[in-house]
């Protein structure tokens, strides 16, 4: 049995002009990626994450890191966007203005059809070189490793925020200026309690929007959300959208 959608969260959501949507690991999950923890099996398995997500540990031994973004890639790429990846699409072009943040590297929302986005710790499927900085979508596959950046020849480092690297300014002020100006801040598949993504909804609350959490567990934020449903995101997003009556890209019940 499902949960129902109440009433006045539909009639909200009908009616909002601004809604940011912020989604965390939860979302992916319901696709099947693993988590940061769950990727460490096999050769990995005697590795800390924590010890490989950093520029320490790429300084030191660019190889091992490059391979281990590279497994994780595989990883992502034996998975794709479900239903609430989707979902997020109808809504983005339902709605007069729309923001998605995430917090996820695996591209999922892109790959759904997201637009209108913020990938607050970068993304897995790009690179980027380790001494310019240029992002490269592109590379050749060497037996050198890390590859090369065909700009400057410096080797290519995963396009992710790393451990103990700052979120790009530009991209926390757009997220924190849409959060504080929006009518409607929804918060998917996140624990709420790392920052400063967490800080997003708190800020939207204060300024007076109406906040709906869809994880299937109690976070600090059930307590402030107007709303908390407690449930996967693949189930309550796509009743979302169809209560709304707006018009819907996903096939139902095709990538459950
Ligand atoms: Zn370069």
């Amino acid at each position: 049995m499902s949960l129902q959608i109440p009433d006045d969260l539909i009639t909200t959501l009908a009616a909002a002009e601004r809604v940011v949507v912020l989604t965390g690991a939860g979302i992916s999950a319901e696709s099947g990626v693993p988590t940061f923890r769950e990727a460490q099996t096999g050769l990995w398995a005697q590795y800390d994450p924590r010890e490989l997500a950093t520029p320490q540990a790429f300084a030191r031994n660019p190889r091992l890191v490059w391979e281990w973004y590279a497994w994780r890639r595989k990883l992502i790429q034996q998975a794709k966007p479900n239903l609430a990846h989707h979902a997020l699409v109808d809504l983005e072009q339902a709605l007069p203005t729309f923001l998605l943040v995430t917090q996820n590297i695996d591209g999922f929302h892109w790959l759904a059809g997201s637009r209108d986005m913020i990938e607050l710790h970068g993304n897995i499927a790009r690179t980027r070189c380790y001494e310019e900085g240029h992002v490269v979508s592109w590379w050749e596959e060497t037996d050198e490793l890390p590859p090369r950046c065909p700009h400057c020849g410096g080797p290519l480092r995963p396009d992710v925020v790393w451990f103990g690297e700052g979120i790009s300014e530009q991209a926390l002020r757009s997220a924190f200026d849409a959060a504080a100006a929006c009518d409607l801040f929804i918060s998917v598949g996140t624990s709420a309690m790392v920052q400063p993504a967490a800080g997003l909804p708190l800020l939207a609350k204060r300024m007076g929007a109406r906040v709906l959490e869809i994880n299937p567990a109690q976070t600090a934020l059930s307590v402030i959300a107007d709303w908390s449903l407690q449930d996967k995101a693949s189930n309550l997003l796509p009743q979302l959208v169809r209560r709304l009556d707006f018009p819907t890209n996903a096939i139902d019940g095709a990538e459950q």
